[in-house]
């Protein structure tokens, strides 16, 4: 039995049916995708022929919802600082749960926000909080996931303080949970790439975090070096990472059972990508 469970952001061009064929086509067991235009704050409503076609084509090609880590919008910002700001977020973002709701899937994965030099980090974090609690409220089955971020600009969410904080504030536990994006954690300061770094960082995130609340990984390499809280992916052993670190993922049991997604920057090699993740995951 697999226990890795790999693949990347697809394309769903055309309909949201098609990202598992073209997640199938990369001998992918996982996908993350767009369930909207992901640069428009509005999108035309799914059909039920694009949800019946989603259910039957994840079906056919064999992948469960919980492998599946749809992603949201990139203008949402849920710690807006401003009354219109934040209410056309969460109004953004509660669409994009039930959309998520619709499809049958369990999570959406989301940046938390940005406090655009207005609010503290902290009272940013807690307007996330209460975004989440608001969505979480309106909905059913769907686990809204905190992604870890660089730390660029005024974004928060680059240290695992931040993404516990924000589960502490929301009421209803079982439905948040983490996606860490390993090259927004090494921008962030983590070293994932030493023995000792490898060890402490993961373990950090345990102690703070929790893998309990563990529901994805986005796996990307970096172009920078770590700390420089710039978000720039770099294709597997491309990067600072080096591929090793990869490896070495591939080998813990700890990362067992969630989608690991490639948000790398080619997707020409995507196949071979994941082909040698397999590998090294010992299948
Ligand atoms: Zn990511
Ligand atoms: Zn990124």
């Amino acid at each position: 039995m697999a226990t890795k469970f790999i693949g990347a952001h697809v394309s769903a061009a055309g309909g949201v049916e098609n990202a598992p064929v073209n997640a199938s086509k990369i001998g992918a067991t996982a996908f993350a995708l767009f369930t909207k235009n992901q640069r428009q704050w509005k999108a035309k409503p799914l059909t039920d022929e694009n949800i019946e076609k989603f259910k039957s084509n994840c079906k056919e090609y064999g992948f469960s919802p919980r492998h599946i880590l749809p992603h949201d919008s990139y203008l949402i910002n849920l710690g807006h600082p401003e009354k219109a700001g934040i209410e056309k977020s969460r109004d953004a973002f509660l669409d994009e749960m039930q959309r998520c709701e619709q499809l049958g899937l369990e999570l959406l994965n989301f940046h938390p926000g940005s406090y655009l030099k207005k609010i503290s980090e902290d009272d940013c974090l807690k307007r996330v909080a209460e975004s989440v609690n608001i969505a979480l409220d309106k909905t059913n089955g769907v686990t809204a996931v905190l992604e870890n971020t660089a730390g660029q600009g005024t974004n928060v969410g680059y240290k695992f303080e931040h993404l516990a904080r924000i589960i502490e504030l929301v009421d209803d536990k079982s439905r948040v949970g983490v996606c860490i994006d390993t090259c927004h954690g090494w921008a962030g300061g983590y070293d994932f790439l030493s023995d000792d770094g490898y060890e402490n960082s993961w373990n950090a995130f345990d102690d703070i975090v929790g893998f309990k609340y563990l529901r994805g990984i986005h796996l990307n390499d970096a172009k920078k070096d770590v700390g420089s809280k710039v978000d720039r992916h770099a294709s597997l052993g491309e990067g600072y990472m080096e591929k090793k670190t990869f490896s070495r993922m591939m080998k813990d049991k700890r990362f067992d059972d969630v989608p690991i997604i490639l948000e790398t920057p080619n997707p020409d090699i995507w196949a071979d990508e994941i082909e040698w993740l397999k590998k090294e995951a010992g299948k």
